[in-house]
């Protein structure tokens, strides 16, 4: 995935910092373990000593050096012995005082071997996504503060049930599917209705539910999402960032499809995110105030059959409960 100068840069000093962070709390439980036991200085110092002085050995009778270097050996490993005493005696871990990084692939380098390590991959991902999920600020909403009683209770017989019937079976359907989201196996869903009626709610609400579970979410309206992804697509120093963030995410949700206004950019910018998606087994969730007809009317046949094909629809009816919270 392709990322922006400065986000390299970001996490550049991230890693830095880590690595800067680990090293000055070893240095700092050294100090304490110093002047806890007076011992350990020696000890530490015997150690360097004993290191230092194999040099020594280049210079001696080819005879006695082997002896010599086992002596230093022995040395350093009696050293070693007697610092892991001091830490006992004190109920402290044998490694307490060595440099314990954040990632033990790398000691925090951000590189493993000739490539990036996987913590830097993975802080590169969590930055940029960031950035994405900033021009979008998920609002809070909850199911808890979701309202079946804004719904008619009232029995419609050509449905034969009531709109609070209905939304309460979509409630508990979008609980389950949030509850139990998995990227590679949960469907992809579109809420179809009037506006009003809480898709955007109930959409939210799954969004907050999935990132609790630690998945990549991105939450934008389609005229928004076009949007940038014009901008992206133009733009002369574009990176191709926030379309991929887009393509690749663990749950998209593109709010009020239909509302742009369509061009042939939309149309392609569409087709590529769902089939894309669809062909990563990514799920997605459009709200949108279009039926099927209509969205085959606004995006062509192609993408229709691919929605209609691919993505289990939910149907949201009954009367707008904006307009009713304000005669609350
Ligand atoms: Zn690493």
């Amino acid at each position: 995935m392709p990322y922006t100068k400065e986000i390299f840069e970001k996490a550049q000093a991230i890693i830095e910092r880590r690595k800067a962070d680990a090293e000055n709390a070893a240095e700092a439980k050294r100090r304490m373990f110093d002047s806890l036991e007076p011992d350990y200085k020696k000890w530490k110092n015997e150690m360097i000593l004993s290191v230092r002085d194999v040099i020594k050995a280049i210079d001696m009778n080819p005879l006695d050096s082997p002896k010599f270097i086992q002596e230093q050996k022995m040395r350093n490993l009696n050293a070693q012995q007697e610092i892991k005493l001091l830490l006992r005696k004190n109920n402290l871990a044998d490694d307490y005082l060595e440099v314990h990084y954040s990632c033990p692939k790398c000691n925090d380098s951000g590189v493993d071997g000739s490539h990036l390590c996987e913590c830097h991959i993975e802080l590169l991902k969590k930055l940029a996504f960031d950035e994405a999920g900033e021009k979008s600020p998920l609002k809070f909403c909850s199911f808890e503060d979701f309202k079946l009683e804004y719904y008619s209770d009232k029995y419609e017989k050509e449905t034969a049930s009531s709109p609070r019937d209905r939304m309460f079976s979509i409630f508990e359907y979008c609980k389950i599917y949030a509850a139990s989201f998995e990227t590679s196996t949960s469907p992809s869903l579109i809420f179809s209705g009037e506006t009003g009626l809480g898709k955007t709610h109930l959409s939210l609400a799954i969004a907050g539910e999935v990132i609790k579970k630690g998945n990549k979410v991105l939450y934008n309206s389609a005229q928004n999402i076009f949007n940038e992804l014009q901008k992206d697509r133009f733009s002369k120093n574009s990176d191709g960032q926030y379309e991929a963030l887009i393509l690749e995410c663990d749950l998209l949700v593109i709010d009020d499809l239909g509302a742009e206004f369509p061009t042939s950019f939309t149309q392609a910018a569409l087709y590529n995110i769902i089939n894309t998606r669809i062909n990563l087994c990514l799920p997605t969730i459009i709200s949108t105030n279009l039926d099927h007809k209509e969205l085959e009317e606004a995006y062509g046949r192609r993408i229709a059959s691919r929605l209609i094909g691919e993505y289990s629809t939910l149907y949201f009816s009954g009367t707008d409960i904006r307009q009713q919270k304000n005669e609350d």
